[in-house]
């Protein structure tokens, strides 16, 4: 059948006609809000690339959580800005670290909210890598490693020295009541490594979202100002993925589904797409996307300079995620979005 006979546009004409026939819905229940923790209190330190993004203090995230909460998103994950940053990620796995001390706060004044904490290191080492770092070449001294020169390939992160930290990290959090632990690093074996430890400290009841697909991209630009955690030397391209490669993100995501992952994760989000679509179809956990702050940027300069319509974008956004297969949106719109959906 064709036209005349086929007139797609008839289910077009009225928004009610065309709501009944919607095949994606965004709702708040799919958000996940993320929160940038630091020291002090009264803090509520706008990001310069993220407009409307904040740094916050404990009693301050805690107020953003609330407010989440009221709006129907059931989760935040946090991300922590230490005091002091060292060589073994302190900050990180220390029963009073920020992230920790947040996570008590949030825990025992919101006790529906699901708290998810983000485990990597890069926050918390001086060189601001996210795993261990040492020198490749037998040659170089501590000092050179710590330091090398810009543009040499003279450090490596360290795999299997990571797992240690990142599971230490990871058992300090559910101490701490997170609900989540959602290692970021894409070191292998650490969903494996992770799983071992909380079973053994007694948190076998705790899940574990990786990031199983987590590919080496520009669009993270402007949380790294967010969180500070720029490399002082070299980039993330011996661990993150490579933006090219969608058979090997199947291969990561079954690798980390294997070892225990209980959600999967893609990140970014709008680049891509494909990757997420693909991970729907061949797995069967809840599939997770991360809208990132270079993705929120854009919106929110494009919009600033009166080129696009914000709220139109936002949702247009979201709703590809969606549409991909993503049940879960980790996104900085999570409240905007949940109030335009009320
Ligand atoms: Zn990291």
């Amino acid at each position: 059948m064709a036209f005349p006979i086929d007139r797609p546009r008839r289910l077009r004409r009225t928004e009610t006609l065309r709501s009944m026939v919607r095949e994606t819905r965004l709702t708040p229940e799919a958000f996940v809000y993320p929160l940038f923790v630091c020291p002090g209190e009264g803090i509520r330190k706008e990001i310069r690339s993220m407009p409307g993004v904040f740094n916050l203090s404990v009693d301050e995230a805690l107020k953003e959580v609330r407010e989440a909460r009221s709006l129907g998103v059931p989760s935040v994950i946090l991300f922590g800005l230490p005091e002091k940053k060292d060589e073994v990620a302190t900050g990180a796995w220390a029963e009073d670290g920020i992230v920790q001390q947040a996570a008590r706060a949030i825990k025992s004044e919101v006790k529906d909210v699901v708290v998810i904490g983000d485990v990597c290191l890069c926050e918390y080492m001086s060189h601001g890598h996210c795993g261990v770092v040492k020198a490749a070449t037998q040659s170089l001294g501590a000092a050179a490693a710590a330091h090398p020169a810009p543009g040499t390939n003279d450090y490596e992160i360290v795999n299997d020295a990571t797992l240690e930290l990142l599971a230490r990290t990871s058992v300090s959090l559910a101490r701490a009541g997170v609900d989540v632990i959602a290692p970021s690093d894409m070191m292998d074996g650490r969903v494996g490594a992770i799983r071992a430890a909380l079973d053994k400290a007694g948190y076998e009841n705790t899940p574990i979202l990786s990031y199983a697909a987590k590919f080496a991209s520009g669009f993270y630009g402007p949380f790294r100002e967010a969180a500070d955690s720029t490399p002082q030397f070299g980039d993330r391209q011996s661990y993150q993925m490579d933006s090219s490669n969608i058979r090997e993100a199947m291969r990561e995501i079954a690798l980390d589904v294997e070892e225990g992952a209980d959600m999967i994760m893609v990140k970014p989000a709008l680049p891509y797409l494909d990757v997420i679509a693909a991970a729907r179809l061949r797995f069967d956990l809840p599939l997770a996307a991360y809208q990132v702050s270079g993705e929120y940027a854009m919106i929110e300069a494009a919009a600033r300079n009166n080129w696009i319509d914000r709220n139109r974008v936002m949702m247009e956004s979201l709703v590809s995620i969606r549409r991909a297969g993503a049940g879960m949106i980790l996104t900085y719109f999570a409240k905007d979005a949940s109030r335009l959906l009320a």
